[in-house]
């Protein structure tokens, strides 16, 4: 070609990265041992797994298959090293990673290569997003090292922590999982995916290379069924961090219910990119481009659904086409390349299996004109119209460069059709109208949300799912709090000693025994009116059963059955409804009904909650008398617990308006609102101690924050709960913010948990409950807060109150607004 037909056809050269330096390195390494307390160890298999480069299919390198004797023995190394590590001043901890972010840059070139080698992703993705990513990840965790003693003083880590991480962004996904864990003092054991693990290996000699204490970090190759499993289930660890599908992260829930281990998941997205009429659509363009195209499309992130505007429609379509036409495919170390290959022959069949799909359903696909490589494993940039949004390619993740095109008409309908998928990782909103864009984010089920940009990520911004998508963030300070745990956190596995007491104290139907030496005049008491006026004394007090609190109204249990409540001498002291099914069902159709509990002031939450704690306080003695009754504590102790129940109301009406999140400032030109936003609809199971404090103490956090909840109250000591109904009722909260159902404590949760309607659920009770709540919350991967069976002393206002409530009620979303022109 001369230089005339270069201006004409404008064509790039190739201009290829050499890949010498990469191949060379892995040359030396193959076949790759294991890492363990900093030592490269031979698997115990001795067997060794091919990792193929994807733009050849060719192999590349060879790489040990770890089993569960490897597991144990990393696990082992880990937590030798955590005697150690855990203690060791941040300081220290920021001095050894600013250490690996100084190795990262040093090595950047090679990584970036590496990583386009094993990956298939362009080099100019790896060179210029993926690596300077990973060193600004250590950079920025080496600072909370540094400030973690300061910052986060009520706080210790969460032990030896197992990271399991996909192929998708090898490097980027070690560096979100291991530089928190470091810096919060934890260590680690890390599985790569088995097609991707290069480039973690070039970081175990960085991790060798700068002198990490051995054990700290443990990096094992392998298969997910003999590492990953193994790791999930090891009794040793104490967390799992895990981003890859939602089938995978269902399945990591299910395994870890009740074992105590913390969870975070990075799952799939379906996310929407949102194009109003009014947005610049050339911007919009290299958008799609990067929302897309970027890395395969193999990215859980991805903006895979284009929602336009109907009237502009046609014309981005067109315009999508010819960019599409000229976009570059080919040798991902080619530095003029826009889409390299596709991770693994199976990735590229599934993606050719759902655009089948998608054709079979009577959209219209389309392809650029120009051909695929035909070595290695590549697919073609794809768009979709005429899609309807129920069918298979709008609500599964394709997970490769396939986009998905649908329109709307007004800002309410590309809402609703953005939130219409079970996930809920990202969204892309582009308009030249800043006050639209900013209506819209709030309203988008998503972790993030990018205004007129699409696919930034930062350190500094955390990261991560609503709904489906999973739960947990990585970077921000919230990232953080994954890998801690209360100081005052002394148990380090579950227990089912707690609550016995309760339990056999519990009536669970059946009276238990009066004592002997019963004083019928002292019983008598109880139910006589205690007025001083000579009259009614004599008379039998009003008889007064306490229904269920659901939508503002008391209501009969839909049984029409009632269970006897007792004093801790078996006396009948009143009675609650038996609620069912049915009740839970109403009560959680309520609690939805009132979603605009989220949408009001913080002002307002504060002013109700405020009101909620005048209206008891107005009835002091009542209540205190309640608990003297229920729990046969002392007046004073119970009178304390009033009083610390309303100094609590005060706590969170305090809080309602001063839990705003962040403004971060990343790396570009604009600013990151990181925006704590109510969970939805939360199921609350009481702890049986205390039985107003308790109730309060879970109730007033999650309202505060905008949640609408459904509770159980204390089983074996209802009354206090359901003697708030009135406080409730006094206190302008508008029905269905709080529903409570009373009955038997587990069956009712199990039915809480079991809710595809319920985003969040609390239990505070035995091990086994516990147990039930996490296995049965995988359905629709609800949050999960979990008390493990163990005590909390809700007096304590450490333990009892702060902003580990306002975490658990809360999740962050992520809102870019880049600006300047
Ligand atoms: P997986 O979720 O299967 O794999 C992710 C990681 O988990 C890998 O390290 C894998 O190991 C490991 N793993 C797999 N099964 C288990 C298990 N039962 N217990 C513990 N660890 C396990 O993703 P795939 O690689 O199979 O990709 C399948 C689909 O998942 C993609 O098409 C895409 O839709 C989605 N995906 C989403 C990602 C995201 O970032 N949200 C990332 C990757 C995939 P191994 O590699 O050895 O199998």
């Amino acid at each position: 070609m001369n230089v005339m037909e270069i201006f004409e056809t404008m064509e790039y050269g190739p201009a290829p990265e050499a890949a010498a330096p990469g191949l060379s390195w892995i040359q030396e390494h193959s076949p790759f041992n294991l890492f363990i307390n900093n030592q490269w160890v031979k698997p115990a298999s001795g067997q060794y797994i091919d990792s193929i480069n994807p733009a050849t299919g060719k192999r590349l390198a060879q790489v040990a298959a770890a089993n569960s004797a490897d597991v144990d023995a990393a696990v082992a190394a880990g937590r030798a090293a955590f005697e150690t590590w855990g203690k060791t001043p941040g300081h220290v901890r920021a001095r050894y990673m600013y250490a690996i972010a100084r190795h990262i840059q040093k090595h950047s070139r090679l990584l970036a290569v590496l990583e386009s080698l094993d990956n298939g992703k362009p080099i100019r993705e790896t060179r210029d997003i993926d690596i300077p990513l990973v060193a600004r990840h250590f950079y920025y965790h080496a600072g909370w090292a540094q400030l973690m003693e300061s910052e986060l003083p009520g706080y210790q880590p969460v032990g030896v922590v197992g990271q399991i991480i996909p192929w998708n962004f090898p490097l980027l996904m070690l560096a979100w999982k291991i530089a928190p864990a470091l810096a919060m003092g934890n260590t680690i054991v890390l599985k790569p995916a088995r097609y991707t693990s290069l480039t973690a290996l070039k970081f175990a000699e960085i991790v060798q290379e700068i002198g990490l204490p051995p054990g700290v970090v443990n990096i094992l190759t392998g298969e997910a069924s003999q590492v990953g499993e193994a790791l999930v289930r090891h009794p040793d660890i104490n967390k799992i961090a895990f981003t890859g599908s939602t089938d995978v992260g269902r399945s990591i829930r299910r395994a870890t219910a009740g074992s105590g281990k913390k969870l975070s998941l990075e799952l799939g997205g379906k996310s929407p990119f949102i194009v109003f009429d009014d947005a610049d659509l050339d911007s919009v363009v290299e958008g799609v481009v990067d929302a897309i195209w970027f890395n395969q499309g193999q990215v859980c992130c991805a903006g895979s659904r284009l929602l336009v505007q109907e009237d502009i429609a046609d014309r981005l379509i067109e315009k999508l086409r010819e960019r599409m036409e000229h976009l570059r495919i080919g040798d991902p170390l080619d530095k003029a390349v826009d889409i390299g290959a596709i991770v693994s022959p199976g990735q590229l069949k599934e993606i050719q299996r759902l655009v089948n799909k998608g054709v079979e359903e009577g959209a219209v696909m389309w392809q650029p004109s120009w051909a695929c490589p035909t070595e290695g494993y590549f697919f073609p940039p794809t768009l979709f119209t005429n899609v309807s949004p129920a069918t298979t390619i709008a609500q599964v993740e394709i997970f490769g460069p396939v986009l998905v095109s649908m329109t709307f008409r007004t800002p309410a309908e590309a809402v609703e059709l953005a939130n219409n998928t079970p996930y809920g990782l990202a969204a892309s909103v582009w308009s030249e109208n800043i006050n639209l864009a900013l209506d819209v984010a709030p309203k988008l089920k998503a972790g993030s949300v990018w205004i007129n940009c699409t696919n930034l990520f930062d350190a500094s911004s955390g990261f991560g799912g609503y709904r489906e998508s999973g739960f947990g963030r990585e970077g921000g300070k919230e990232g953080l709090y994954e890998y801690v745990r209360p100081k005052w956190e002394t148990h380090e596995a579950p227990s089912s000693e707690l609550h016995i007491a309760i339990e056999s104290a519990s009536t669970n139907g059946s009276k238990p025994q009066a004592p002997a030496d019963e004083d019928a005049e002292a019983e008598g008491l109880d139910h006589i009116s205690t007025s001083a006026d000579g009259y009614s004394a004599l008379l039998p007090a009003i008889d007064r059963t306490s229904k269920m609190f659901i939508g503002g109204k008391q209501t009969r249990a839909d049984s029409g059955y009632s269970r006897d409540v007792y004093d801790p001498q078996g006396r009948v002291i009143g009675q609650v409804g038996e609620g069912n099914r049915k009740d839970i069902r109403n009560a959680v159709e309520a609690a939805h009904a009132a979603h605009g509990w989220a949408a009001g002031t913080a002002h307002n939450r504060a002013q109700i909650l405020y009101y909620m704690a005048e209206n008891l306080s107005a009835r002091e003695e009542e209540f205190a008398r309640k608990i003297v009754q229920q729990t046969g504590r002392s007046y004073v102790d119970a009178a304390a617990e009033v009083q610390a129940t309303i100094s609590r109301l005060f706590s969170y009406a305090a809080w309602a308006d001063k839990y705003e999140g962040a403004v971060h400032r990343p790396p570009l030109r604009g600013v990151v609102l990181a925006m704590p936003e109510a969970i939805g609809v939360i199921g609350i199971a009481c702890p049986e101690e205390y039985p107003l404090l308790g109730f309060v103490s879970l109730v007033a956090p999650a309202i505060a924050m905008g949640n609408t909840i459904v509770v159980v109250p204390s089983q074996v000591s209802p009354l206090s709960a359901t003697d708030c109904y009135q406080v409730l009722e006094t206190s302008d909260l508008p029905g269905g913010v709080v529903n409570i159902v009373t009955g038997d404590r587990d069956e009712l949760s199990q039915v809480l948990a079991d809710h595809d309607d319920v985003d969040a659920m609390w239990y505070f009770g035995p091990a086994e409950g516990c147990k039930r709540v996490e296995l049965a919350s995988a359905g629709n991967m609800k949050r999960t807060w979990v008390s493990y069976g163990h005590p909390r002393d809700w007096m304590d206002r450490v333990q009892g109150e702060g902003e580990e409530f306002l975490r658990e009620a809360t999740q962050v979303k992520n809102i870019w607004v880049p600006y300047g022109e």
